[in-house]
């Protein structure tokens, strides 16, 4: 029995890549709320995990599922969400939410149409620093904000080829983690206005992007994203008030220091988080579909400038 006295609301998760197995496999299971009924996935057979090759034969075996997790690449999401949506089951789509703004907000109209909870997740936002932010955010007027999320896809991608080809967003895959907590702590629109992206020659995503944004109330933001960064790696984003004082938000958003002072420095517990509020969104029979963080990815696409570069080998 769930909290309250509930049955457990039985999951089923199409994708059973690295994020299902690193996080969401856990994290269902670790919420009494929920109960991971069986998984979907081509190849991957998780140790554990009642595994089909495909959604239908995971519903056929188990129409007892009543929500679905989409772990997939982002290319596919809107097919799988589609299907998934009009079997009348609610939806949690990993982030992005779609290849496409057209697509997620096609996802979003067939939910509400069909009367099911939605979410568009954003990992970073249930990051344990990121509420501390915004309010000092909201606090005082802002000078300027620079992003700097540099990794290594050799080292957290390897053998996801899709995030190079069209609709995989490239470095923006997890740049686009950085935009979800910038768009949480502000409460204006961001509009891009200047984007370098560096398209490796055999590749149709960029690996380095360095982009220039502002905010109606006029606020530079700065963002630097590589994927081709060694040594240490960088989640940060820093932020100086019109009065100096700085705070650093960093690793992805768990550790917060102002003014050189560590104020927060916690474990990360995002997706726990995220299915907590995916439980309490069916139970509120709400959903949450924001696609603002998508909405700078696809403006960067627009205005931005192609520099070619060198080709990228695995
Ligand atoms: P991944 O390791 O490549 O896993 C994707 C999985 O999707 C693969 O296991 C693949 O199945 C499965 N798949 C492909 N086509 C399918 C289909 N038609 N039906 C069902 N399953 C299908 O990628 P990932 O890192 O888990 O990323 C997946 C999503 O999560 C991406 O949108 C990414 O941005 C997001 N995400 C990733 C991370 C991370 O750290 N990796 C963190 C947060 C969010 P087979 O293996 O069976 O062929």
């Amino acid at each position: 029995m769930g909290l309250f006295g509930k049955k457990p609301l039985k999951i089923g998760l199409i994708g059973l890549g690295k994020i299902a197995v690193d996080q969401h496999i856990p994290s269902i299971r670790g919420n009494k709320n929920l109960e991971l009924v069986a998984g979907c996935s081509p190849h991957t057979r998780p140790e554990g995990v009642k595994a089909y090759p495909d959604m239908d034969a995971m519903l056929k075996a188990h129409p007892e599922i009543e929500a679905i997790a989409i772990c997939t690449p982002p290319q596919i999401r809107h097919k799988i969400a589609k299907a998934v949506i009009a079997t009348g089951r609610h939806v949690f789509l990993e982030k992005p939410p779609a290849a496409t703004l057209g697509e997620a907000e096609a996802i979003k109209t067939l939910a509400q149409a069909k009367g099911v909870s939605l979410l568009a997740s954003w990992h970073s936002r249930f990051a344990p620093a990121v509420e501390a932010t915004r309010k000092w955010v909201s606090e005082r007027p802002i000078k300027n904000i620079t992003i700097h999320w540099k990794e290594n896809v050799r080292q957290w991608h390897p053998g996801q080829a899709w995030i190079f080809e069209p609709g995989g967003m490239g470095v923006f895959d997890p740049g686009i983690n950085s935009l979800s907590i910038l768009t949480r702590i502000l409460k204006d629109a961001v509009m891009v206005k200047k984007a370098d992206l560096h398209i490796p020659v055999n590749c149709d995503a960029p690996i380095q992007v360095e982009m220039d944004m502002q905010t109606e109330a006029g606020f530079p933001i700065r963002a630097e994203y590589d994927f081709l960064q060694t040594g240490i790696q960088t989640w940060s984003i820093y932020i100086e008030s019109a009065a100096g004082e700085k705070l650093t938000l960093s690793m992805g958003g768990t550790e917060l220091e102002i003014d050189g002072k560590t104020l927060i420095k916690e474990k990360e517990t995002e997706y726990s988080g995220l299915y907590a509020h995916f439980y309490d969104l069916i139970q509120k029979k709400e959903s949450d579909a924001d696609f603002s963080p998508l909405r700078i990815v696809a403006d960067a696409m627009l205005l931005g400038k192609r520099i070619a570069a060198p080709e990228y080998i695995e």
